[in-house]
């Protein structure tokens, strides 16, 4: 079922859902599972898969040469969402990237998805690679997620590529998109990036996921924005729990998002990693009661990995 059906039949009730990561290359996928075993309990109508970049491995061939290889860390998004949707019974969407992908795999990607009656996608321009500065966009592939949004609306026309085909079989896709409350670190101003969220809407996307935010009015803020835009879809909040301590620098150092200063000291003051993750779970029960009283429709939790801190705050939430 769609992200937008989903929705609907909840008839306003809160859904619960959340992102996992493919495990890294060589690993066991009962391992992603022991992880997505807790979660099952709180009924997530959908769980989304990340796709990440590929980058340079250097290998080293002795007398001082190294061979340079591309490798993707963490491949197998769209068999993972198979593999789930077929053990779990439950939606699954693949994040597809225009980053590292021509159209013409992406397009293969998307046929994959519709024989295996995947029929939500989250569209993404994905990050530069690790060695890049800035986003390059790849040979053959879109430069923006806009022109992602643009083929997956292209083929719930029916209309496959390079127009080999009078008229295909529509792929009726639902489609995701990213949003942020605090803008995306490359725009110039939240204005400009509202208006490319709503080139997004317009070229076919029916929902938004955001970035993460710690702050609710930030997020409350954003959808009245979106709203002045033409924004209409429906906007799910991504969500994350502090675990760590170096996240006080990393989270804003990577997504360019603020902390609140109340977490900030709440932080500082632990004494250990433990510590921090009870002060992260418990802001984001505070900040997911509120939601869930706003009538958010989902509340989306990004878990990197790691389940147990996602079920506690499930558990006091849904
Ligand atoms: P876009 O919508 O293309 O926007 C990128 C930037 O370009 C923005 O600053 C925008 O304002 C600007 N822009 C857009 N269109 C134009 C235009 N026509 N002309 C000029 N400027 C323009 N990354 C991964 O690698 N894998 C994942 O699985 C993944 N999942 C994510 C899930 C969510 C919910 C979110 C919020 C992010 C995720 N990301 C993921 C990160 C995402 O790929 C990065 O944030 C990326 O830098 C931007 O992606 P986007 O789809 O928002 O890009």
């Amino acid at each position: 079922m769609k992200v937008t059906e989903h929705i609907e039949r909840a008839k306003g009730k809160t859904l619960f859902s959340f992102e996992i990561i493919p495990p890294q290359k060589g690993s066991n996928i009962n391992e992603l599972y022991k992880n997505i075993d807790p979660l099952m309990e709180f009924n997530p109508p959908f769980i989304d898969v990340t796709t990440s970049r590929e980058e340079f491995v250097y290998i080293d061939k002795g007398e001082g040469l190294l061979d340079r290889k591309i490798t993707r860390r963490r491949p197998g998004t769209l068999g993972i969402c198979a593999a789930i949707k077929h053990k779990y019974d439950v939606d699954t969407i693949p994040h597809l990237l225009c980053g590292g992908f021509t159209k013409e795999e992406t397009e293969y990607m998307l046929v994959d998805c519709h024989y295996l009656g995947i029929n939500n996608i989250m569209a993404l321009r994905g990050d530069a690679m690790k060695h890049q500065r800035y986003f390059e966009p790849t040979a053959g592939g879109h430069s923006y997620a806009v022109d992602l949004v643009r083929q997956i609306h292209n083929l719930r026309c029916g209309k496959y590529l390079h127009e080999t085909l009078e008229e295909g079989e529509r792929a009726s896709f639902c489609v995701g998109v990213a949003g942020y409350p605090e803008k995306h670190l490359e725009a110039p101003s939240i204005d400009f990036d509202l208006k490319k969220l709503k080139e997004k809407v317009d070229a076919g996307a029916d929902y938004v996921v955001t970035q993460m935010f710690f702050d609710n009015q930030k997020f409350f803020r954003f959808i009245e924005q979106a709203k002045d835009y033409g924004i209409h879809v429906p906007i799910i909040p991504g969500l994350k729990p502090i675990a760590v301590k170096r996240h006080l620098q990393l989270l804003p150092q990577v997504f360019k998002i603020d902390l609140p200063d109340t977490l900030i000291a709440a932080v500082e003051k632990c004494k250990n990693n433990k510590e921090v993750r009870q002060v992260g779970v418990e802001w984001s029960i505070q900040q997911s009661k509120e939601l869930k009283e706003a009538g958010i429709p989902v509340l989306h939790y990004y878990s990197m990995g790691k389940s147990d801190n996602i079920k506690t705050i499930a558990e006091a939430v849904f």
